[in-house]
């Protein structure tokens, strides 16, 4: 059984109910980033924004194939130059060592904010037949034409025949004919600003370009996510998302490719995640306007006072809506502080206490009501941020019970039981927080036992064996066991 869910659809403008084109199943395809430099906050905020819609569907109990791309080609800089080039003579490095080193910075990240890995994650270079395939395609629709080795989409042919450009970004041709920045360079080539680069040739300098029918060149930004989507998840799938920065060009340009190679739109419901900001204005690498992840948690930055931890980073950004704008304060950051501490001191509460209650059937339908309303939230186009006040009056109740001003009998133990364990699931699986201060805990011990260990070697070889018995009887005391074999001494928990 899946849930019923209703979502914000940014092509309708309104909240539609989530139908999948195959019952159960769901095909999501998110733009990733692209791989020229270190990735930023707003970045993460997008990611880990679509890291609780990807887990909360599959919490709804969907199949779920989430695609998200790595942009290694083709995204261009103002001045048409690619930004993976520019990377590349910058850190005098080949296109493809700046590629990897900063897709492994992004994993990175990624990992440190506890995010899922997407089903597919396909590179736009390892797809070149793809987007070559699918300009031939749009060439033979009549979509496209070429001019001195490069094809351009043809808006006004693709106007004409009664499609709908402009539709996702509510634009109208005219307005494009200034705002367009693709490839500026060749600008004058293309019969109509508007119309935009599926494949263009290489010039002399340029270092990513491959072989294709119409010159040795490279693909246009936007038709690498139109190409992978469609071969993951098929010329119709269910859900796109990007940031709403992406919704023009990128977006707008994609469905049109789409239509224009194979005579539908790609995604049923485009899903738009909102900027975080910096002083009232959107993160971004361009324009400098930025914190960096690293900055923010050793807190070396002139917006912060100290330093966040990631998790409390996290929780600050669920904050929001994730159609909303998020400003990024340090007073936002200590209020965030402050809440993620009591939310996991709730979990060790819950966590603590869950397993030995024992259950008389009793039900608090109040608890009840609250729980319900957290996935009623979830469920109308994930509310989050109205999800996490219901987890929060379940945690007044828990610290309530815990410090003796209501007890777990007023409740009922069946509700006391199942409220501890709703809270530990969601938090852990849905927000996928996690207690840093344990798992800190746990390295630290791991770090403890290996100099212990070492000593106690040292001392074995002196032969002094009443020390060694000692430090085995004092460790046996807190718990935890040493076995000495051929190969060294093992530790664990006895
Ligand atoms: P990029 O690496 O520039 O292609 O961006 C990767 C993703 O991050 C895209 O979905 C962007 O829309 C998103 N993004 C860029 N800047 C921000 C921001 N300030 N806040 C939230 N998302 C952003
Ligand atoms: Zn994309």
């Amino acid at each position: 059984m899946t849930r019923k869910l209703s979502i914000y659809n940014s092509l309708s403008r309104e909240k539609e109910a989530l139908v999948p084109i195959t019952e159960g199943r769901l095909g999501m395809y998110v733009c990733g980033p692209t791989v020229y430099n270190d990735v930023h906050l707003g970045n993460c905020r997008t990611f880990v924004s679509f890291d609780i819609i990807y887990r909360y569907l599959l919490k709804a109990g969907y199949k779920v194939r989430y695609v998200r791309n790595i942009t290694d080609v083709g995204h261009l800089l103002d001045d048409g130059e690619d930004r993976m080039s520019k990377g590349a003579r910058l850190d005098q490095l080949e296109p493809m060592e700046v590629a990897q080193k900063y897709t492994h910075g992004f994993h990175e990240m990624m990992q440190i904010f506890n995010t899922l890995s997407p089903s597919i994650e396909p590179r736009a270079t390892g797809h070149i037949i793809e987007q070559i395939k699918m300009v031939h395609d749009i060439l033979d629709r009549g979509y496209a034409y070429i001019k001195n080795g490069s094809v351009y989409f043809d808006t006004p042919k693709f106007i004409k025949d009664g499609h709908p450009y402009g539709k996702l970004s509510g634009r109208i041709v005219e307005d494009l004919l200034t705002e367009t920045r693709d490839n500026l360079k060749n600008q004058d080539e293309k019969n109509h600003p508007s119309d935009f680069a599926l494949w263009i040739k290489a010039t002399e300098e340029h270092i990513m370009r491959w072989e294709s029918p119409w010159s040795v060149g490279f693909p246009g930004w936007h038709l690498e996510c139109s190409a992978m989507s469609t071969k993951y998840l098929g010329e119709n799938f269910d859900i796109h998302g990007g940031g709403n920065d992406l919704k023009f060009p990128h977006h707008e340009n994609e469905i049109a490719q789409n239509v224009g190679s194979c005579g539908h739109a790609p995604a049923k419901y485009w899903l738009h995640t909102n900027m975080l900001l910096l002083n009232g204005k959107k993160m971004s690498k361009s324009d400098g306007n930025t914190i960096s992840p690293p900055e923010l948690f050793s807190g070396q930055s002139e917006h912060i006072s100290k330093a966040y931890s990631p998790m409390v980073v996290k929780f600050f950004m669920m904050q929001a809506h994730y159609r909303s704008p998020l400003d990024i304060t340090d007073d936002a950051l200590q209020a965030a502080e402050k809440g993620f501490k009591r939310l996991m001191e709730t979990l060790r509460i819950a966590q603590e206490h869950q397993p030995t209650l024992p259950a008389t059937g009793n039900k608090d339908l109040e608890i009840q009501k609250i729980i319900d309303g957290i996935w009623a939230n979830m469920d109308d186009d994930f509310n989050v941020p109205n999800a996490l006040s219901g987890i929060f009056e379940l945690s007044g109740i828990i610290n309530s019970i815990k410090d003796g001003h209501l007890k777990s009998e007023e409740v009922g133990d069946n509700s006391w039981k199942e409220m501890c364990s709703f809270i530990l699931d969601f938090v852990h699986q849905v927000m996928a927080l996690k207690n840093e201060n344990e798992e800190s805990d746990v390295k630290t011990v791991g770090g403890l036992m290996d100099l212990i260990i070492d000593l106690r070697k040292d001392i074995r070889e002196k032969k002094d064996w009443a020390a060694s018995d000692k430090i085995r009887d004092a460790l046996l005391e807190l718990g935890i066991q040493l076995k000495d074999g051929k190969a060294g001494t093992e530790w664990n928990r006895s």
